[in-house]
């Protein structure tokens, strides 16, 4: 698809060709992926974070935050939790926290990988070059860095770069994969600023990185962020694209058409959106992950990227029943084994 029939696509509102387009996507992901939807146990394992993303809630200027980090016995528990559960793979999230040292996440990740068996996906921000090649080293198998946007300049003005320290997620993405990770990436939906032609060329960039996983959600605003309280301009009027729901499903299916095979959650930012239907309705337009909290309850409400966020108070047990009677009545299964795209490749 060029960019005009993205766009094209992006602007529908007609029902009837919403409608084909859900079924297609539908389609594709049942053809390439299969009828499994892989749970992916997500740990915010640290909310310290040194970058000023203009955006995130946890960002390094917000002095409201009251900042925490788990410790390696208890992230090692959530990993358990995550393997009695059924899960195949563990995510470890955090800001860009450097009191998360090479070693610690080096030692977390070997301990995880001989312990539980687990896939183990990091997703840490813009670290070194030594870290990510220490932490692969360890038998980290995927990482997942959001490249935002893929224009230059509305980048900048989100992700103010630190001194001395420009910001490639483009490049650090093609060197994690040279590394031998699996790439994860992905964009906010409606940030200001953000046009339909710029996110038409996200999708591309999608494709052009061949990515394993591709997540999207709505930005959703923090009021306690630059964004949030208004202070970057909106794209001229008609040009602005929609942080909504039906634009979270349109961009869903649409990265589905172009990366059939790619591993695409129906994220928990548009779950927030529609509590009660948003995770069942990207599952059926194109999406076959989904990433259920594993955080201890006590620092779920800190990880506060953005308000809102669904799921905050249940525990990993509540959020693991929940998800599998959500895929159940879908009439899916859950996924078994590390789901990885790299394998599915050469069934
Ligand atoms: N520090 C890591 C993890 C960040 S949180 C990193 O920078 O990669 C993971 C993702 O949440 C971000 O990449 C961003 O796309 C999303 N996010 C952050 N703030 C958000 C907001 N206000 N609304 C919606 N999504 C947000």
């Amino acid at each position: 698809m060029n960019r005009t029939e993205l766009i094209g696509w992006l602007r529908e509102m007609d029902e009837t060709r919403l409608e084909e387009l859900w079924a297609l996507a539908d389609e594709v992901r049942r053809v390439h992926v299969g009828d499994e939807v892989h749970l992916r146990g997500l740990i915010e394992i640290s909310n310290h974070c040194v970058q000023r993303c203009t955006y995130c809630g946890i960002n390094a200027t917000n002095r409201e935050v009251e900042r925490y980090r788990m410790t390696a016995a208890e992230i090692l528990g959530s990993a358990r939790q995550a393997r009695d559960l059924g899960y195949g793979t563990v995510v470890m999230q955090a800001g860009e926290d450097y009191g998360l040292t090479r070693e610690l996440i080096a030692d977390l990740v070997r301990q995880i990988k001989s312990e539980t068996g687990l896939a183990v996906t990091l997703s840490l921000g813009e670290r070194s070059d030594e870290d990510f090649l220490a932490w692969r080293e360890a038998g980290a198998d995927r990482y997942l860095l959001r490249f935002e946007t893929s224009d230059p300049e509305l980048y900048a003005s989100i992700h103010p770069s630190l001194p001395g320290r420009p910001s490639d997620r483009f490049e650090i993405l093609r060197h994690l994969r040279r590394l031998g990770y699996e790439i994860g990436s992905g964009v906010m939906l409606g940030i200001p600023g953000q046009t339909w032609r710029i996110l038409a060329d996200d999708l591309q960039a999608f494709v052009g990185l061949d990515l394993d996983m591709i997540g999207v959600g709505p930005y959703l605003p923090h009021p306690a962020t630059p964004l949030g309280r208004g202070e970057l301009p909106e794209a001229p009027e008609g040009e602005q694209v929609p942080s909504s729901e039906l634009m979270t499903y349109k961009v869903v299916a649409l990265t589905r058409l172009l990366c059939p095979r790619s591993n695409i959650p129906s994220t928990t930012a548009l779950a927030t959106l529609n509590l009660a239907q948003g995770r069942e309705l990207g599952l059926s337009r194109g999406a076959n992950v989904v990433m259920p909290n594993l955080t201890p309850v006590q620092y779920r409400a800190l990880y506060e990227i953005y308000p809102g966020k669904a799921c905050i108070r249940e525990t990993a047990n509540e959020c693991a029943a929940c998800l599998s009677g959500r895929i159940h009545r879908l009439d899916r299964q859950v996924g078994r084994g590390p789901g990885s795209r790299r394998l599915t490749h050469m069934k």
